[in-house]
């Protein structure tokens, strides 16, 4: 995993290959942002960078130096994460780390190490790290992965540089799922959903989407304002718990934007494979009801994110929708 195969990044890659170049990496990062987004693949390509006999500011990503990296096998860089069944990374954890640390590198220049997720290292774990930050054994690279850099020890924060990864965009999510060998409709789909985190997207699998969608427009087809157990029949079965809910609203808005598109005249839809069912959705409808259906969605939304009642705020959404005779 080369910095030239990150994807999304552009910026953070830039900064770190130039650090390479001028020889002035940091000894401690902390790589903040949601799991999924690149963080971990990122610190990989700058250990990768660095171990790499090849590499100027790249590495090779074909020499055995590279090729242990990216199969997770290389000698030389520790991990530290929660022990299976347990909730904290542990002092014991650190002090084994430290112990390796100070050993000379078997084979890499330097040697590493990737603590994640860092917040959940103990009280005890984080004030040992605090010794190993001020002064790495044998020059080493720590690289702390953490979804928010403000549940770490200001003092921890301190000693280390902070590099922000954003949420990766649908885009850049479609284009990993694809290479990743999905086909384009399943991609552009789940990439709406993501939440830019490749993690969560892989999470979604795409048999249950297929079939949340044919249950999703099941219910849209017959939702009837003049029959309003229509209306609390589809809020009773799509609501679920709220991040169920929440994700038949990102479906429900990707419907909305593919109806938009449709009834502007674009055929540029996402959601390819239920074409048919969208286009007669979008036949009955003014453009600007359809935007407005899309506005309404997005506000249940935002309701259900701040903890609303999942089914009230789908039997108000359906209501409203079935009123505009979708
Ligand atoms: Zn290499």
């Amino acid at each position: 995993m080369p910095f030239s195969d990150i994807v999304g990044h552009e910026r953070i890659v830039e900064v770190l290959r130039r650090s390479i170049r001028s020889g002035k990496t940091a000894h401690s990062y902390i790589f903040e942002g949601v799991p999924g987004c690149g963080r971990r693949k990122t610190a990989l390509a700058l250990i990768q960078a660095i171990f790499c006999p090849a590499a100027s500011d790249d590495a090779c990503g074909v020499c055995p130096a590279c090729r242990k990296v990216a199969g997770g096998n290389h000698a030389d860089i520790h991990w530290v994460s929660p022990l299976p069944d347990k909730r904290d990374i542990s002092i014991d954890q650190l002090r084994e780390m430290q112990r390796e640390l100070a050993l000379r590198p078997y084979e890499a220049p330097r040697k590493a190490c990737i603590i994640e997720p860092a917040e959940r290292m103990s009280v005890n774990a984080a004030n040992s790290l605090l010794k190993t930050l001020e002064e790495p054994p044998g020059n080493a690279i720590i690289i702390l992965l953490t979804e928010n850099a403000a549940m770490l020890l200001p003092t921890i924060r301190s000693r280390c540089q902070p590099v922000r990864f954003a949420p990766l965009s649908p885009e850049h999510v479609r284009l990993l799922l694809e290479r990743g060998g999905m086909e384009g409709a399943s991609a552009a789909l789940l990439a709406q959903m993501a939440d830019g985190s490749m993690q969560r997207a892989l999470v979604l699998d795409d048999e249950t989407l297929a079939m949340r969608r044919e249950l999703v427009l099941k219910h849209l087809g017959g939702l009837d304002a003049g029959r309003v157990a229509t209306v609390f029949d589809a809020s009773e079965e799509l609501a679920g718990n709220r991040d169920e809910a929440l994700e038949t609203l990102d479906m429900l808005l990707s419907f909305a934007r593919d109806m938009i598109h449709l009834a502007a005249g674009s055929s540029d839809i996402v959601n390819t494979a239920v074409r048919p069912a969208l286009e007669s959705f979008a036949a009955g409808l003014k453009l600007d009801r359809i935007m407005q259906i899309a506005g309404d969605i997005m506000e249940t939304r935002a309701a259900v994110q701040r903890n609303a009642n999942v089914k009230l705020a789908l039997d108000q959404l359906f209501m409203k929708m079935a009123t505009a005779a979708i």
